[in-house]
Parts: structure tokens; sequence; C-alpha cells
């Protein structure tokens, strides 16, 4: 086995232990000082960073002046919400792709709000069918929306959203995404992808504190939504017509996320945007699937299939390997992982975003190491399985 030379004491800029999970995540000193002030909600500059945000999220998403970011108080599932709720009008039906929790949990919201579903659901290592989902699209004249999540966080896999899209586009349908944990990490090109709403928030790739959420809308798919929505907070078409004519939010906005939000931007466009920060995690995540294999570890995704955000692994069989022993250990050395969720495998996930690189990724594998050690395995994890 190989154990990386580096040592391993907790490294985030304020000695909390870092957050290897899919959010929230480890952020930057500057994100959270960003924090330190009180802003009235009607003051002049608040307005202006409130103005910038959304303004820069749609140009994220390459959306030019006929899009427009709708932002949305709470975490966020509550876009996710407004998305669905307020784009799906009440005889419309959606054709929901799951692979994971989360698309399961945009069935759930749908049918909640008395919303029709249709369902083409894979394991959650596969994507979907796209030949089904085209025979779906062709045989179902009643469908109005196609939903998918990007990164399905669940087990990490990367989504084919702009081939769905395509086929969304090619049946007139509407398309709507959940692209929460990719946002900002991995290209969404609202226009090239057909997409008519994306949904994301301020705590995952962004790299702010969490508290919003917000939804890239087309404005004219946005416009034919009044009336849709089935409650007063979750609202798109009401949110954005008030901000547009008066620059509030109807009810209380999260200043200070939202200042933190403007400082997350800063630093994201000075890493270099999506391509910049994509690359971070991407070698963040070759540097963690190629650690993790030395140790023994098997991943559960063939790396085609991998999103560089959150990696889930097997759970070794060794008896000596007891996931809460290795969580709290790892976690007395100042990194925490996350549980897996998954029902095809017993498994656990260690995420590769945040304000985190090389150095923080191989002492987490030093960590990890050691951790192994404690426990008693010295050799490869999985070899003596
Ligand atoms: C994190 C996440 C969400 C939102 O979760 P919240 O806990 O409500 O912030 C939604 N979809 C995906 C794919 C996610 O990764």
């Amino acid at each position: 086995m190989s154990r990386s030379p580096y040592s391993s004491p907790a490294v985030s800029e304020t000695g909390d232990p870092l957050l290897l999970t899919p959010g929230p995540l480890t952020t930057s000193r500057t994100v959270k000082a960003a924090m330190v002030h009180d802003w009235g909600s009607r003051d002049a500059n608040f307005i202006e960073i409130n103005r910038s945000v959304l303004k820069r999220l749609a140009a994220i998403a390459n959306g030019g002046d006929e899009w427009v970011t709708v932002p949305m108080q709470g975490s966020g599932t509550f876009a996710v919400e407004a998305m669905l709720t307020t784009f799906v009008p009440a005889d419309g039906e959606v054709l929901v792709l799951i692979n994971g929790a989360y698309g399961k949990r945009a069935k759930r919201i749908l049918e909640i709000a008395g919303r029709k579903t249709v369902v083409h659901e894979t394991p959650e290592d596969t994507p979907p069918d796209l030949a089904q989902v085209e025979a779906l699209l062709a045989s179902r004249p009643s469908i109005t929306h196609v939903f998918t999540v990007h990164c399905e966080t669940t087990a990490g896999i990367l989504n084919p959203i702009a081939r769905i899209g395509a086929l969304a586009a090619r049946y007139g349908k509407g398309y709507l995404v959940d692209s929460m944990s990719a946002f900002g990490a991995l290209p969404v090109d609202v226009r090239a992808m057909h997409i008519d709403a994306v949904a994301a928030s301020s705590n995952k790739c962004i790299e702010g504190v969490p508290g919003l959420g917000f939804v890239i809308c087309r404005r004219d798919a946005l416009a034919r939504t009044q009336g849709n929505a089935t409650t007063l907070v979750l609202d798109l078409h009401d949110q954005s017509s008030n901000i547009e004519k008066t620059s509030q939010y109807r009810f209380t906005p999260p200043t200070h996320v939202i200042v933190a939000f403007h400082q997350a931007l800063d630093e994201f466009d000075a890493e270099g945007g999506v391509a910049g920060r994509g690359a971070r995690y991407r070698n963040n995540c070759r540097i963690l699937l190629d650690g993790m294999r030395a140790l023994g570890f098997q991943p559960l995704l063939p790396d085609a299939l991998q999103a560089p955000i959150i990696v889930t692994f097997h759970m070794p069989d060794d008896p000596r390997f007891v996931f809460q022993r290795f969580y709290d250990n790892l976690k007395a050395r100042g990194y925490v992982i996350y549980p897996g969720k998954l029902t095809v495998a017993d498994s656990f996930r260690i995420g590769c975003i945040g304000r985190i690189g090389e150095r923080e990724m191989r002492a987490a594998l030093a960590a990890i190491g050691e951790v192994l050690e404690e426990m008693g395995i010295t050799g490869d994890v999985a070899k003596t399985a």
C-alpha cells in the first residue's frame, strides 16, 4: 500500500474541520468575513450588490437579456420546489428522470402540488436511457415538461443534460434542470441546452454560505407562469415581478448570505469562472480517486460517469472496517466525510468541492491512511476483504 507523504493536520483557514461533503462546504475566510456587517434590505448598496449577484448568475449560465435570475430564500430544495411549482401548470405533466434521491424528491414535490408525473428511473449508477426517454416523449403528447438532475449527488453521477435538452426541444417540451451540485463547476449553457429554468444555490460550487436558492429562467417562459404557483412564498413569477418593479424581495432577504455570495462570486471570477473552478475540482477528484484506489478502496462509478463533485466508494467488507469509527477518527483529524445514501450498494462518500485544493486532498488521504492503521488494517483495504 502506498501512503501519502503528507501529514494531516486540519487545514481550513479558520481551524474548523474541512467539509468533504456536498454542501454546506468549507468557505474562504473572506467569504465569512463579508458577513460581519448589518445591511438594511432597502439600503442602496445592498440593492446594488443584490442586482450584481443576480446578473452574474445568469451570465455564468450564458443567459443574456432574455434570461433572468430569480432568487428564493431558503436551501436549494426551496428553489427546486419553486421552479417546479411555478413552471408546471395545473394541467401539466412532467417526465421526471430519476437516478437518485434528488430526482425522487422532485417527483414528491410535484405529487404534493397535484401535478401529474411520468417517471423514467434508472439505478443510481446508471444514466437515463435516452432511447427510452425519446420513446416516452414520442408516445405521450400529454407530457409538457422534462425534469432532470445535472449531477445527481446521491452517487455523484453526471447526467447528460445537453442531450436530454436536445430531446426536450425536439418534442417541444419545457425543460427544467436541478444543477444544484454542479452549477459553477460544470458548464450550464441555457441557450445551447434548450433550458427553460435551472435551479442552484449559494452554498455549493460557488462556495458561498447556505441560505439562498436561485432559478435562472427564460423570460418568455417565466412570463407564461402567472397563476401557476401552489404557494405564496415559492411563486417565482411574483418574486421576479416584485424585484423588477421595486428592487425588493417580497419577504426578508437573507442579507448576510447575499453579501457573502457576492464575495464568493468575486473569488469565483478571480479563479477563472467555471473553467477555473471546474479544473480545481477535477484535480481534487483525480487526487482523491488515485489515493483511495492506492489504499484499496473501490469507487462506485466508472470514471466516464463520475462528476468531479463527490465520489462514492464501496464500503470495504473487512470486518475491522467500522464506518462509524472511520468517520469519527477522520473528524477528529479535521475531515468530515459523508455517509452513503444508495440503494444499489453499501457505501460512503467524499466530496471534492469547496475551498479545498491539492494540499487538502493529499492531507485528507494521509489522514485516511492513518485511520486505517488505527483500525488495524495495514494492507490494502480491499485485498484484506
Ligand atoms: C444539495 C442538492 C439539492 C438541495 O439540497 P438542500 O439541502 O435543500 O440545499 C438539490 N439537488 C441536488 C442535486 C443537490 O445536490
